[in-house]
């Protein structure tokens, strides 16, 4: 498709939905550079492994090149699988199911995402440049600024900058996330021990979320065991793309409220690890295994927050996708999912007008019109479920792990 002429795209942000939106259009010819606040592409663990769910596989396919779509396909977890609802022993309150069909339901190695959403994108995402803010006027039309004082021209801006966007104070005056009062400290523990799966066959395919007796506290684990080896298939399909080890792990997180954590243990491994060893002590053994063998520099604590809806967007030719304009707590795991979502829409609605020659004021109007309700629909529910789920409420506490879990058998007995 060949529809660029001066018709330029900066995205602010490298993460899914930025990477996502930059493969939709450079598909179909139009112009466009990512621009990246961290240093190079794998400086942070950004998030272990994704259940991705029919919008976000869908968006991947519709962005992807079929051969990079399959290569995430390819070394994803097998399809389907369950979550589990448990009390602080493991046993089951109740579980959801997902349905196997390959395009359903997938579970994927972020860091191996982000590596396929950055292959032939090659010169077109700068790194260690931090968006700062949006100016009228330039040749395209638009100017993204950085903090290092820089500028570049573009006719369309998007943030896709993430839950702490630089932009959204511009872009969307009245969307500030707001606060939780609950926060995860996630880590990932390696999967196999000698030879053996630390997690139990009765789990093999379960994410599972353990309530713990008191109020406010649970945990959450899942193993990703990757299909084909990242290595193996980058090589074929991708070669000369960063291909993640593709050791299968363990991705879990502590839930906690806020107060629990002690001034100063964000930043400091040890600190969150001591708390989380400390906080897990009423849980299963398997969860106080996985605690003890979490891999330090995997360890990060992440603050819940809740978007805002946006009412007003205040600079024509600019808009936002993902956590920065919908920022959820991860319950129901739709962040990311929503986040590709918005790429595809964007991109579709992007290269739609191109080739139609409308305005791309209308395309991007059109995006938001329709991207604002499904998003805060998932906020909703996110937000729904963790009050429900971690919550101070006593009775569903007390359904949750008294009640639901005497009427079904132990899944994992205790050693
Ligand atoms: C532990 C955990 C597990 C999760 N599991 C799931 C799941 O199973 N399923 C699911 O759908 N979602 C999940 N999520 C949510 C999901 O990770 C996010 O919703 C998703 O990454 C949002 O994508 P994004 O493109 O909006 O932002 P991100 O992927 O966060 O990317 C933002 C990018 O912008 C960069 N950036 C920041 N500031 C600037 C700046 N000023 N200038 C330029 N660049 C900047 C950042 O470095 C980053 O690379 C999970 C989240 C967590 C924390």
């Amino acid at each position: 498709m060949g529809i660029s002429t001066d018709f330029s795209v900066a995205i602010a942000g490298a993460g899914l939905s930025g990477l996502c939106l930059a493969q939709y259009l450079m598909r179909a010819g139009i112009d466009v550079h990512v621009y990246e606040r961290d240093q190079s592409p794998f400086v942070r663990q950004q998030g272990y492994r994704i259940i991705l769910d029919r919008y976000g596989l869908e968006a991947l396919r519709e962005s992807l090149p079929r051969p990079l779509y399959r290569l995430a396909l390819a070394t994803g977890d097998e399809p389907g699988g369950r979550l589990r609802f448990t009390d602080s022993r493991l046993r089951d309150a109740f579980t959801i199911a997902f349905k196997d069909e390959p395009d359903a339901t997938r579970q994927v190695d972020r860091a191996t995402l982000r590596s396929i959403l950055m292959t032939g994108l090659d010169g077109r995402v700068h790194y260690g440049r931090a968006a700062a803010a949006v100016d009228d006027g330039g040749p395209a039309g638009l100017r993204l600024r950085f903090a290092d004082g820089g500028a570049v021209a573009a006719s369309v801006v998007v943030g896709a900058d993430g839950v702490g966007s630089a932009l959204r104070a511009q872009l969307v005056p009245d969307a500030d996330p707001e606060s939780t009062p609950m926060v995860g400290v996630y880590a990932r523990s390696p999967l196999w021990h000698d030879g053996v799966s630390v997690i139990p066959e009765a789990l093999r395919t379960s994410g599972v979320l353990s309530i713990a007796d008191r109020p406010g506290r649970a945990f959450f684990f899942t193993s990703m065991r990757f299909g084909e080896s990242p290595r193996a298939a980058f090589a074929r399909v991708a070669p000369g793309s960063y291909a993640p080890t593709g050791d299968d792990y363990v991705m879990w997180g502590l839930l906690v409220r806020r107060e629990e954590v002690p001034a100063g243990a964000r930043g400091d491994l040890l600190a969150l690890r001591d708390l989380a060893v400390r906080l897990s002590a009423g849980f299963h053994p398997l969860i106080r295994l996985l605690v003890a063998t979490g891999e330090l520099d995997t360890t990060v604590l992440n603050p819940f927050a809740t978007g805002r809806r946006p009412h007003r967007w205040a600079v024509p030719r600019a808009t936002m996708m993902g956590d920065a304009v919908h920022v959820m707590p991860p319950f129901g795991a739709q962040g990311g999912n929503t986040a590709l979502r918005d790429a595809a829409l964007l991109g579709r609605r992007i290269v739609d007008a191109r080739v139609s020659g409308t305005p791309v004021e209308d395309a991007i109007a059109a995006y938001q019109d329709e991207m604002v309700p499904y998003a805060f629909r998932a906020v909703g529910t996110a937000a729904g479920l963790m009050r429900r789920l971690t919550g101070g409420a006593a009775a569903p506490h007390w359904v949750l792990t008294r009640v639901l879990p005497r009427l079904h058998r132990v899944t994992v007995p205790e050693a």
